[in-house]
């Protein structure tokens, strides 16, 4: 059995594009494969957080994981915090990794950019990232676009410690949605939805109301045009919209092409906000009954073992074929 691996930054409210970017994947993959689903905290820090919203967004990406349908029976779902290992590997893979490949990193430009002060973490944080894979020697990492060149650096940290100290990883493989894998800002397609995004018009959050949903779908930028067609060169923001609607329809774009072909935008926009609305309401009632239960701290509390005795292993392994003196 594959053993698939992802995780998701309590760094803001999660949104559709984490949504249907990432998690729609993890719960599809869950049915037949090994899997470990995180909230990366030690990643969200990477970035100021003010300590009791970490808290509480910790809390809230754990219980919409589930509430997204991932089965904590079948997966693990744990705070990445809780299994130190990865913090320790983390290390290891730092001094394997070059500054010029951190340098060449287009996430560390995109969010140091303009800048007074850059903590030295968001530059290392690609060495963390290929820790947390290769402790579980994850085969396969359901991710958005974004991260691809991240896996990249990955599969190469994998291959030179497999080089330099005898095969031992497994050189992990990207798994990206063919279609929603970049959903883009609602006021501005040439940027990706990101959760950091001040501007909460820019993103539609998991558990925004079905009234601020509708709101944001409706302000939403398009073109001067008026024809609901993909073409995501010449018309990207109407091309993102439809994106979205097939994701939340199960329609593929052409069908959605068809389906408004000759309405407008504003017709187009109210049928999408509907759909939207569809696929995060139930999503929402599950989300508050698992706070309401307390189950999840149980959940995070067992998963994370789980994680922590994989973890252990590979770190003992790692550091003996590295030369550490072992403890005896
Ligand atoms: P931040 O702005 O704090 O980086 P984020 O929205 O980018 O937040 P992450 O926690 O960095 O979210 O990423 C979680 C997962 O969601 C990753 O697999 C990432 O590739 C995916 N993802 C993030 N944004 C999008 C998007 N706009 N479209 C599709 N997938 C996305
Ligand atoms: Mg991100």
């Amino acid at each position: 059995m594959k053993t698939v691996l992802s995780g998701i930054q309590p760094s803001g409210q999660l949104t559709l594009g984490n949504y249907i970017g990432a998690m729609k994947n993890f719960v599809n993959l869950q049915q037949d494969h090994r899997c470990y689903f995180m909230i990366v905290d030690l990643h969200a820090i990477t970035v100021p957080q003010e300590p009791a919203q970490l808290r509480e967004q910790s809390a809230a990406v754990a219980a919409l994981f589930v509430a997204a349908g991932i089965d904590p029976e079948k997966s693990a779902v744990f705070m990445q915090s809780h299994v130190p290992q990865h913090a320790e590997l983390g290390w290891l893979m730092t001094t394997l990794t070059s500054m010029g490949e951190l340098e060449r990193m287009t996430q560390f430009k995109d969010k140091s950019e303009g800048k007074e002060s850059v903590g030295a973490g968001l530059f290392v944080y690609p060495s963390l990232m290929a820790a947390d894979i290769l402790l579980y020697n994850a085969d396969l990492i359901p991710v958005g676009e974004d991260q691809k060149q991240h896996l990249e650096l990955t599969r190469d940290l994998a291959g030179r410690f497999n080089h330099r100290y005898g095969e031992y990883f497994t050189v992990p493989e990207p798994y990206i949605p063919e279609i929603g894998a970049r959903v883009m800002s609602l006021d501005d397609a040439s940027k990706k939805m990101s959760k950091s995004n001040p501007n909460p018009g820019s993103y539609i959050a998991l558990l925004d109301e079905p009234s601020v949903i509708r709101k944001k779908i409706s302000r939403a930028t398009t073109d001067s045009d008026s024809e609901v067609r993909y073409d995501p060169a010449g018309k990207a923001e109407v091309s993102n919209l439809m994106t979205i609607y097939s994701q939340c329809t199960g329609l593929s774009l052409a069908e959605v092409e068809k389906r408004f072909e000759g309405q407008m935008y504003g017709a187009f926009k109210k049928e999408l906000a509907e759909a939207v609305v569809s696929v995060l309401e139930p999503l929402q009632q599950r989300y508050r009954d698992i706070r309401e239960s307390g189950e999840m701290d149980r959940i995070l509390a067992r998963s994370a073992e789980r994680a922590r005795e994989t973890a252990a292993v590979t770190l003992a392994a790692v550091k003996e074929r590295m030369g550490f003196l072992m403890p005896k």
